[in-house]
């Protein structure tokens, strides 16, 4: 049987599954429901109605017991056992799935924290991003990532002094067109419902956030291509950029990367803008690689000699100074560590560890420091792109990149700078104390 939580909602003409967790008391919450008919128009969200109408003239809600007796006669029961497991472990305040049955747009919030966020005075009070899969992956594979994703989002929030908590949207649907207001409408109208603010992750153009704007639809969303300080690769790929040189100095005592050998493993909106406009520039060797091969051939032939493309299969294993992941994330696990022969692993990529929680992290960051490589938790460097979100929604017309470049290196290079003299001054991985610091914060 497929192991699905949207699948008994189809089946039984609901939209909504609800899913609660107090990390304190390890209490559990369900709640199912029918929230809108199937013949809904999204297109006229936000000019036809709210967030907040009434959508149906009878609406369906049931008890956590009914729920739960629902997802079990649809043989569900093991699969949402396994997704309550992955909340407990990483502290979450659960998860909030929607579905829109007649295009079978699969929406799922992450809910980790909104401690930080609480008071803020907004309508948003996390923040995170929008990541689309396809249809067919495995769907708890699917809410792992989001789970993931919005942990490292509080952690990522509290350490860039954002006042939001953390969380993450996946999306399981067909690529969006987006001039089709049907999906775009109904993303929108699920957005609003989470009281979060996001930006496009992977597999969402940053067009998203000028249609879901400029169409009317909802305003909270960032990083559209329209927006005042641009596309956040760039403010990301700065932080990464000034960490990795606060590394630098700290593993050998100069921050310069003139002669050093950069590995990319990624060259997109971030891994792109760090090779050309800080690495190349900075007089470092760098040897990228993209399962794509365009933007491959593009930066070598633009800078043949600085720029020279490395086998995807040898990105983790390759002898260089410095590592850098900026595509998919869970690339460090017990079988990739011993492979590894770079000093430093800095880069974008979100979880970069394959791991469920802080504490399985902690233990692979101790491997990777046996190997004697310098790491820290991505979470500590790779802000620059939530700074710019917050730039853009806390700010609107005023929002300046001269704001953002200022909070990136007070968050990004400062930060890394204070983490890693914490460390060593408290004998303990970067991770770990990156952890320590900020989790007091989000659940002191
Ligand atoms: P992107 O989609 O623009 O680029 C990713 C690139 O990686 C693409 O060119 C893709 O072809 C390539 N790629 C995918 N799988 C690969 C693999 N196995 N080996 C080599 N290349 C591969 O994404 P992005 O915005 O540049 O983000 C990169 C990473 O950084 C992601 O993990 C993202 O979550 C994280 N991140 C991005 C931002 C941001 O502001 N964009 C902020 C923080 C973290």
């Amino acid at each position: 049987m497929e192991q699905s939580l949207f699948a008994p909602l189809r089946e039984e003409g609901l939209t909504t599954l609800e899913i609660r967790h107090d990390w304190r008391s390890g209490r559990v919450a369900l709640r199912g429901a029918r929230e809108w008919p199937d013949d809904t128009a999204w297109a006229r969200y936000g000019k036809d109605f709210g967030y907040l109408d009434l959508l149906v003239d009878e609406p369906v809600h049931l008890g956590h017991r009914e729920t739960l007796a629902l997802l079990e006669r649809h043989g569900a029961g093991d699969h949402l056992a396994r997704v309550i497991g992955r909340i407990r472990e990483g502290r979450h305040e659960g998860m909030l799935l929607f579905l829109n049955r007649a295009r079978d747009i699969r929406f799922a919030y992450h809910m980790h924290s909104s401690r930080l966020g609480i008071r803020n005075g907004r309508h948003a009070i996390r923040a995170g991003g929008i990541r689309r899969h396809e249809p067919e992956e495995d769907e708890f594979g699917v809410l792992v990532d989001g789970l993931n994703l919005s942990r490292a989002m509080s952690y990522k929030n509290a350490a860039a002094h954002m006042p939001f908590g953390g969380s993450k949207i996946t999306v399981q649907c067909s690529p969006v067109d987006l001039d089709d207001g049907e999906a775009v409408g109904f993303l929108a109208y699920c957005l609003d419902r989470t009281r979060s603010v996001t930006g496009p992750d992977m597999g969402f153009s940053p067009g998203l956030a000028d249609a879901m704007k400029e169409g009317g639809y909802s305003w909270n969303i960032t990083g559209g291509f329209h927006n005042r300080i641009g596309p956040t690769g760039g403010p990301t790929a700065y932080g990464v950029f000034l960490a990795m040189k606060e590394a630098a100095a700290f593993r050998w005592g100069s921050p310069s990367l003139a002669g050093r050998t950069v590995v990319v493993q990624g060259l997109g909106a971030v891994g792109r803008p760090l090779v050309e406009e800080h690495l190349v520039k900075e007089g470092a060797t760098v040897l990228v690689a993209d399962v794509d091969p365009r933007p491959v051939e593009e930066l070598c032939a633009a800078h043949p000699d600085r720029v020279r493309p490395i086998p995807l299969d040898e990105v983790l294993s390759a002898e260089a100074d410095v590592l850098a992941p900026c595509a998919v994330g869970g690339i460090l696990d017990e079988d990739t560590i011993p492979r590894l022969r770079c000093g430093i692993i800095m880069g974008a990529a979100n979880n970069q560890l394959k791991a469920a929680s802080p504490e399985e992290e902690i233990r692979l960051a101790r491997l990777l420091d046996e190997r004697g490589i310098l790491f820290q938790v991505d979470w500590v460097h790779n802000a620059g792109g939530v700074i710019a979100g917050m730039e853009e929604y806390l700010r609107g017309e005023d929002a300046s990149l001269e704001n953002v470049l200022a909070q990136t290196e007070k968050a990004c290079r400062d930060g890394t700078r204070e983490n890693l003299r914490a460390a060593r001054a408290a004998g303990v991985t970067p991770t770990e104390m990156a952890y320590r610091t900020h989790g007091e914060r989000i659940f002191g």
